[in-house]
């Protein structure tokens, strides 16, 4: 089903009357995605739903303070701290389902925010200049990968006159640097306490610690799971909990939800129920993929039998942390991305995930505007071209369908596809 046409048939006038602001509005929402259970595949997509749908009600219905992030800030803190997380740029991605990107493009357009911008940020810009995000208490924002986050949403935060807190990440990983972002992460968290008049509650934070270590641990038998071949689940299935990976470490529901979807992966696994009725080659998808209608992993799974085994945001690259040490071992986390510092740590992180996976290829969507994830993407070639692994560099956007030309995407799909099927 698409789910988005049944959200959008709920919320066309609602959009237009502002009702995102309306109780009624995820009352109505939450009976009708809740009565459709059955027509999901994977029951976890429908609890994350329904999970999303709570979340949004509570930040549109401002139950309590709103924090927008970044999605590579450790939300763990927010968790923890018992306010209400908002991430911009996912939400950009449900504005996309909803129809509403095209004409939020055209107000940051308006506005002369610049087209080199990532699409992400132009989209959430526009959707918050015409009303359809919830206002901020604050917003907080890390430094590391994402170059444009920081002055977008430090320009969110003077739009709406609340504070902004940066978290600083350097590009080393030692530790001078682990210090200096633990710091950094204390004050955040304790001015954020402050100018909201929070009640600190340390127990609440290690809890949110807690939560993303056990979420941690069911992600990483997840994608175990799905190291075995036949595959039993598609890539673009699987690309739905991504969205758990940017707003929802720190949360009891991720580690529900995932463990619904681990649950009935095993299930499939025992009962071998392939993704597709013939496996032909495995590949790993590199950064993310587009939002809108599109033909891409039809014709790679469902046509041609290549199936994604593995998203590289859903790659776990962090150790366990430590709930007696909460800002230390978030610092942690944040410092060891694979993305941060030289790309020779992104290339072995890659190469590992072809390996543990089987993969037999790797594409790259490279996201318009998005440096982080496009640069240096030639040494990454070089590198997977020298262990014979076949590399497919998909230009486009992953909100904007204007940049969408199915006939292009189609024929270069179909080169690749050749190139590992010989
Ligand atoms: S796609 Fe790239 S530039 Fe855009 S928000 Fe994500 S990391 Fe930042």
């Amino acid at each position: 089903m698409d789910i988005y046409q049944l959200l959008r048939s709920y919320l066309e006038t609602a959009l237009r009357q502002r009702a995102l602001k309306s109780p009624w509005t995820y009352r109505v929402l939450r009976q009708a995605v809740a009565a459709r259970r059955k027509s999901f595949s994977w029951q976890a997509a429908h609890s994350l739903l329904l999970h999303t749908i709570d979340q949004a009600a509570a930040a549109f219905l401002q139950k309590g303070p709103v924090i927008w992030h970044n999605v590579f800030f450790p939300t763990e803190v927010l968790y923890g701290l018992g306010v209400i997380p908002f991430a911009p740029e996912a939400a950009a991605v449900a504005a996309t389902g909803l129809g509403i990107a095209a004409k939020a493009l055209q107000q940051a357009e308006g506005d002369w925010v610049s087209g080199e911008t990532c699409t992400f940020h132009r989209l959430a810009y526009g959707c918050d200049r015409l009303g359809y995000f919830p206002r901020p208490s604050g917003v907080v924002c890390s430094s590391h990968l994402c170059d444009t986050a920081p002055q977008s949403l430090a320009a969110a935060a003077a739009y709406h006159g609340v504070p902004f807190y940066l978290l600083d990440v350097p590009h080393q990983q030692d530790a001078a640097a682990l210090s200096y972002v633990a710091r950094q992460l204390k004050t955040i968290t304790f001015s954020m306490v402050e100018s909201l008049n929070l009640t600190w509650d340390e127990g609440r934070l290690q809890q949110a610690l807690v939560n993303s270590n056990a979420a941690r641990e069911r992600l990483m038998a997840i994608n175990n799971l799905r190291q075995k071949r036949p595959a039993c689940i598609r890539g673009e299935e699987a690309h739905s909990f991504i969205y758990l990976m940017l707003a929802g470490f720190g949360a009891a529901a991720t580690v529900a939800v995932y463990e619904e979807l681990l649950n009935q992966l095993e299930r499939s696994y025992r009962k071998n129920e392939p993704a597709v009725p013939e496996e032909k080659a495995r590949v790993v998808w590199l950064h993310l993929k587009p939002y809108y209608p599109n033909e891409i992993f039809q014709i790679l799974e469902q046509e041609a039998g290549i199936i994604i085994v593995c998203e590289e945001m859903n790659h776990v690259y962090w150790e366990p942390l430590e709930p007696e040490r909460p800002f230390y071992s978030l610092a942690r986390k944040v410092l060891s991305h694979h993305g941060l510092g030289p790309i020779s740590r992104r290339i072995e992180a890659v190469l590992a995930m072809t390996e543990s996976y089987k993969a037999d290829g790797v594409i790259h969507f490279a996201h318009w505007g998005c440096r982080q994830s496009a640069g240096a993407i030639r040494l990454l070639q070089e590198a997977l071209r020298e262990k014979g692994i076949s590399f497919l560099n998909l230009e486009g956007d992953c909100i904007d369908q204007s940049k969408y030309a199915p006939g292009a995407v189609r024929t270069r799909l179909e080169g690749f596809i050749e190139m590992l099927l010989t």
